[in-house]
């Protein structure tokens, strides 16, 4: 699992997880290709137990042996992760290469089978359809004729009683056409490839600027632009989400604050010096709160703050500790010794209560803290009520 430094994901825990997904999909690969080497396995002993085998048990056993401990050493390199020191590390192109190689050795004892074994050599290159250049697929299957052509070459000079030459050759010719047509269609296989994925990288660029626009809009929609902090619409949609999440004994708690005689800060020291006592609060706020209580600008210079799972005293605590801090701040906009206080009004919501009816309950409280002369706050009770 990538591990999160300072929200971020490490860049080396993805390569690694990066890594890994290739090297399963290597060995998956490297497994598929084991079933057709199984199946030539049948098709030899097939081959030998119905007489067609030119040759003792122990050459053919020989052709099992070879093929089970070259790919022995294939899925050492593979699980060992020796592979990843390589510039291909799928190693297409030797288990290709090694391929031919073996199957040149069955056909040197083929017999009369010869003629469909030879196929075996377009399936190997199946084998690299996806991975291989043109240059790679065209060198293999230069190696297959080669290989094939030495064998019959070996043959013709060297065995007592030869097959027909002619045979041979047109057995040899058979594979280059077919090999020919397998290098056409695997090149147009892989632009065709090659074009996707350019699709697909270009369809990711877009979403991810999609994403991030999405992410910008929904940054606009749900924050005030001057002081950073959530904004009334917000506000209410996550009161509103957390009163879901309410157990029936849990109260959340509200309280409404204005900043006093804000008018007054606007037309003593000018409206820039306001949205800095405006941004100022906004910073304390963010500071004084626990990172789960939300503060949101409810309009002008107004607030809103929201407490979870809360009693009136740890709300009336919070609210004062904040109150106090903030009529103790000084701001470089406004004269030495001018401090700016505020008042709020205190609610607490239940879970089958109205949110709407708990604001205004808030805002008489705040009516209340203001009439008593400001610089305070008072709850509502519902006593009164
Ligand atoms: P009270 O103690 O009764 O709340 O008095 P007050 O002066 O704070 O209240 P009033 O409603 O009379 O004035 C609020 C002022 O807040 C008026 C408005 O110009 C100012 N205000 C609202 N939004 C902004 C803003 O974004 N920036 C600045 N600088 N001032 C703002
Ligand atoms: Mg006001
Ligand atoms: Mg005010």
């Amino acid at each position: 699992m990538p591990s999160y430094k300072n929200g971020a994901p490490d860049v080396v825990d993805l390569q690694d997880a990066q890594n890994a997904k290739f090297q399963t999909l290597r060995l998956q690969r490297f497994y598929l290709a084991q079933l057709n080497y199984l199946i030539t396995y049948v098709v030899i002993c097939v081959a030998w137990v119905s007489g067609q085998y030119q040759g003792s048990v122990w050459l053919m056993l020989s052709h099992i042996g070879l093929g089970v401990s070259t790919q022995l050493v294939f899925l050492a390199l593979f699980r060992s992760n020796w592979n990843l020191r390589l510039q291909d590390p799928s190693m297409t192109n030797a288990q290709i290469a090694v391929a031919i190689l073996l199957i040149t050795y069955l056909l040197a004892f083929a017999g009369p089978l010869r003629g469909s074994l030879i196929m075996i050599y377009a399936n190997i290159m199946v084998f690299g359809i996806f991975q291989l250049s043109r240059r790679d697929f065209l060198i293999h299957s230069g190696l297959a004729l080669a290989c094939f052509g030495a064998l019959i070459t070996i043959e013709h000079y060297y065995l007592a009683a030869p097959r027909s030459f002619t045979l041979n050759l047109v057995e040899w010719f058979i594979l280059a056409c077919f090999l020919v047509g397998l290098s056409m269609t695997a090149s147009y296989i892989r632009e065709l490839r090659e074009r996707l994925q350019q699709r697909h990288n270009t369809l990711q660029a877009h979403q991810e600027t999609l994403r991030g626009m999405m992410g910008q809009l929904q940054n606009l929609a749900t924050t005030d632009p001057l002081t950073g902090l959530a904004n009334r619409r917000h506000f209410i949609q996550e009161a509103r989400r957390r009163m879901t999440l309410m157990r029936p004994t849990q109260q959340l708690g509200i309280a409404l604050i204005d900043l006093d005689h804000f008018k007054r800060i606007n037309d003593l020291y000018g409206h820039a010096a306001g949205d800095q006592v405006l941004q100022g609060f906004a910073e304390l706020a963010r500071a004084t709160l626990r990172d789960h209580d939300l503060i949101a600008r409810f309009g002008g210079e107004e607030f809103v703050l929201l407490l979870g799972n809360t009693s009136i005293e740890t709300l009336h605590q919070c609210v004062e500790r904040l109150r106090q801090r903030f009529a103790e701040k000084t701001f470089d906009v406004l004269p030495e010794g001018v401090h700016c206080t505020f008042s709020a009004g205190l609610s607490l919501l239940q879970p089958e209560d109205d949110l709407e009816v708990c604001l205004n309950d808030a805002d008489q409280a705040l009516y209340l803290a203001k009439n008593s002369g400001r610089n305070r706050s008072e709850w509502h009770d519902p006593s009164y009520a």
